[in-house]
């Protein structure tokens, strides 16, 4: 029986309020308007980017809200206008979409599209403000277009990226956000030549998959920083050569680096949302051709200080979003990367529970426990 056009009664994981545990309970999914899709999810995982606005900490508070944003899963109907993807297609929700149409999505060298770049705040859907999700009665606001904490959401079409059927989605489901973000920040970004030094501020799933390219690149040295000591031993697996981790220093750390590699690393890519990591990632780069590379994603209130003298020093900074690809245009390509091998993913997912046990994904995130936790949608 089809459900094309009807309204859809699911199970979807709330957040009702900043900071509580997600209430998974039965909600209704409207069916998808003009250029809009509506996409059964199979696999979810947890990215810190979900974390940070279920704690609304320094973030504008939008609740009810259903979050989620790295997730794999197949189309169960289209609505009005929608060429590209049709039922039964499996398809990636990506938080930042691809119109083809703007100026950004004619340039080569952006991502940022006008339309359909990541909007934080946006509750609704494009075309008519209104959210897809309700309860009762009362609406249950989306979060960045994909709402992917619910059996069945409601995604624009230039959100979605149809992939090879073939892929297993409950691993290439993390291509989605975090492992594109990271190694696409390396390889398309920061672009380390072969031999080169790169230091990795932060190793969680986005550093690492940051640290992943640089071994891609045939960097020489791979140096990971973190807080956290508990990251080193994993971080080996993925190409780091080498640990430091700021608190076992009485200098700032990127003086530490600078010493170690006898002026500076060649690139650095900071994926942690600290602006104190930030800083040290853009002054531990080498003078003269260094290029650091910014991805965390930063509190609203957030600003840093550095001396002008380093950018005089010819040292680089530069920031971005979901490493630089389109959604869209390249991410179907960086799945077949990984059906060919040439690119890991396995390792990454480090815990998998089924959807009841949600919130036990934010904890293991919030205790730095593991990389990516899958959620299984039927289980
Ligand atoms: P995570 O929490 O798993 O990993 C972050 C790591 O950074 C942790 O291990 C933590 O101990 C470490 N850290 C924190 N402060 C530090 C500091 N001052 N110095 C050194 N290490 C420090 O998070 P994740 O899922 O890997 O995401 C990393 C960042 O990337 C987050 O800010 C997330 O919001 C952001 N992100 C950005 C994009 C984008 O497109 N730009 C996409 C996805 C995620
Ligand atoms: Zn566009």
């Amino acid at each position: 029986m089809s459900t094309a056009g009807q309204v859809i009664r699911c199970k979807a994981a709330v957040a009702w309020e900043a900071g509580k545990p997600l209430s998974v309970e039965e909600i209704e999914v409207a069916p998808p308007q003009k250029n809009e899709v509506r996409v059964k999810i199979h696999f979810t995982s947890l990215c810190h980017t979900d974390v940070y606005f279920w704690e609304a900490k320094g973030q504008n508070p939008l609740f009810p809200r259903i979050l989620g944003h790295e997730a794999g899963g197949v189309v169960e109907s289209v609505g009005e206008g929608v060429m590209d993807v049709e039922p039964g297609d499996h398809v990636l929700p990506i938080f930042t979409g691809e119109c083809k149409e703007c100026p950004h999505c004619l340039s080569e060298a952006s991502n940022m599209c006008d339309l359909l770049r990541i909007n934080t705040e946006r509750g609704g859907m494009l075309h008519d403000g209104q959210t897809r999700f309700s309860k009762d009665g009362k609406p249950i606001y989306h979060f960045l277009g994909t709402s992917t904490f619910s059996e069945y959401t409601v995604v624009h079409v230039g959100q979605v990226a149809k992939i090879n059927p073939e892929a297993p989605l409950d691993k290439v489901c993390v291509l989605s956000c975090g492992m594109s973000t990271g190694f696409g920040a390396t390889v398309n970004v920061a672009k380390p030549k072969k031999g080169g030094s790169v230091a990795v501020f932060g190793l969680g799933a986005v550093g690492l998959a940051a640290a992943e390219g640089a071994r891609v690149c045939e960097a020489s040295r791979i140096i990971g920083i973190d807080l956290n000591p508990n990251r080193f031993e994993e971080a080996k697996k993925f190409g780091c050569t080498e640990f430091v981790n700021p608190k076992d220093h009485n200098k700032p750390v990127q003086e530490v680096i600078s010493e170690m590699t006898g002026g500076g690393v060649d690139c650095s890519i900071e994926c942690t949302g600290s602006t104190q990591a930030m800083v040290s990632a853009f002054e531990c780069v080498h003078d003269g051709w260094g290029v650091a590379v910014l991805v965390g994603v930063p509190s609203r209130d957030d600003s840093f200080k550095t001396h002008p003298i380093h950018f005089l020093n010819e040292r680089t900074l530069r920031g971005t979003f979901f490493g630089n690809y389109k959604p869209l245009s390249d991410i179907p390509g960086v799945v077949e990367k990984y059906m060919k091998r040439e690119l890991e993913l396995d390792k990454f997912i480090t815990h998998s529970v089924p959807f009841l046990d949600i919130n036990k994904a934010f904890e293991y995130m919030l205790r730095g426990e593991g990389l990516r936790c899958m959620i299984r949608m039927d289980a």
